[in-house]
């Protein structure tokens, strides 16, 4: 590390921020409302076509925006041109210059903007040692290990000097081993630098692994903002417990909860203390390592219809093994179940409600 100055993070407030690319079309971004803490990780999650993209490009100035403002620590940016913005974009797979060297490609910028040869080798050698490059500068992208160029396409965005850095699903062309180190390395990298970094992705589990902050979008709106332990443990509504993954929604008479799977009770169908239980068949047995994941269909509702599963420790799973085809009961301590506020378009199209466990035998069934 050198003594290049870090610029000083800023806060993203996004008001009623609305994108329709063609009139007559749904709004890829329907009057979303935001605000990103200074110096924090913000993730932005949800499926494709929800309107991550869009709203970043806007936040970045590389989209018009069609209503509403986009204010950088309380300076309101929405009309400004990107280059005059205080933010930088770091691409999909990094998109670097193959023909150019690290130090030109972090340079880039620079040039562009007529920075003398001298002056804008010297701020990009500055900034490759930050990111401990410094040794490598003169290497081109393809000598360089994807984590290295990583490094590289983080100090060409920070060459202009951003108070806030926006990533567009950056890890997604790496294979997963790669994947997961570089997450690592970006994660250390916002805290070490100090920026506010906003961070579009579709992976749930990227999100969660990154994240202060996770914006789960759905349709062009938001539907949840929180902490990933705050959203995993206290899904808002059907679509973001659905989308997270790792919980089973039960449609009831009072309407939709939703149960962690390694919150699910479990026992055989031929134990007296299962009574009480949904009465489900063992569908598919997952080993994973440190857990094992049954895929269950509840016997309550049509085949195919309802699938649950539950995630289980290898060491209960194997005290007490399961097999496909299996008759078993299922249950849960009421204190794990979360009411739900109902998302239609994330509702099976003929929602099958199931009878709650009449009793909940929890001491007795295996966890
Ligand atoms: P995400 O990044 O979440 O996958 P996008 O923001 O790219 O979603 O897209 C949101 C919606 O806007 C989608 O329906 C997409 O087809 C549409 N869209 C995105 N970019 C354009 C564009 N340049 N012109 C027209 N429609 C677009
Ligand atoms: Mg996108």
């Amino acid at each position: 590390m050198n003594a290049v100055a870090a610029p000083p993070p800023a806060a993203v407030e996004i008001v009623a921020l609305s994108k329709r690319y063609a009139a007559g079309t749904p709004a890829a971004v329907d009057r979303i409302d935001l605000r990103i803490a200074s110096g924090s990780y913000c993730c932005l999650l949800g499926p494709s076509g929800c309107g991550k993209s869009t709203t970043l490009r806007m936040i970045a100035g590389h989209e018009s925006v069609t209503s509403g403002d986009i204010l950088l620590d309380n300076r309101n940016i929405t009309n400004l041109p990107a280059a005059a913005r205080g933010t930088a974009m770091m691409f999909q797979s990094f998109a670097l210059f193959p023909h150019l060297s690290a130090t030109d490609n972090v340079a880039f910028s620079l040039k562009m903007k007529g920075v003398g040869k001298a002056e804008r080798q010297k701020r990009a050698r500055d900034l490759l040692d930050r990111v401990a490059m410094g040794h490598l500068a003169e290497r081109k992208p393809g000598e360089l290990s994807g984590g290295q160029q990583q490094r590289v396409a983080l100090a060409r965005a920070l060459i202009t000097e951003p108070r806030v850095l926006l990533l567009d699903e950056p890890l997604s062309a790496l294979d997963p081993f790669l994947r997961i180190q570089m997450r690592a390395e970006l994660r250390r990298w916002q805290k070490e630098l100090g920026l506010t970094f906003v961070h579009v992705t579709h992976s749930q589990e990227e999100a969660m692994a990154l994240a202060d902050t996770m914006v789960v979008m759905n349709h062009g709106v938001i539907e949840q903002v929180g902490s990933p332990h705050q959203i995993y443990n206290h899904p808002a509504n059907e679509f973001v417990a659905r989308f997270m993954g790792g919980h089973n929604v039960f449609d009831t008479s009072t309407g939709p909860i939703a149960v962690r799977n390694d919150h699910m009770r479990i026992a055989p169908a031929s134990d007296g203390a299962a009574s009480g239980g949904l009465a489900a068949t063992v569908t598919d047995v997952e080993y994973q390592g440190t857990y094992v994941l049954l895929g269950l269909a509840l016997q309550a509702t049509p085949p195919g219809r309802q699938n649950v599963s539950v995630l289980m420790g290898e060491a209960a799973f194997l005290a007490r093994p399961y097999a496909q085809g299996q008759a078993v009961s299922l249950a849960w301590a009421e204190a794990d179940a979360r009411a739900l506020a109902t998302t239609p378009q994330a509702s099976p199209p003929h929602p099958i409600p199931v009878p709650l466990p009449a009793t909940f035998h929890t001491e007795a069934l295996s966890s």
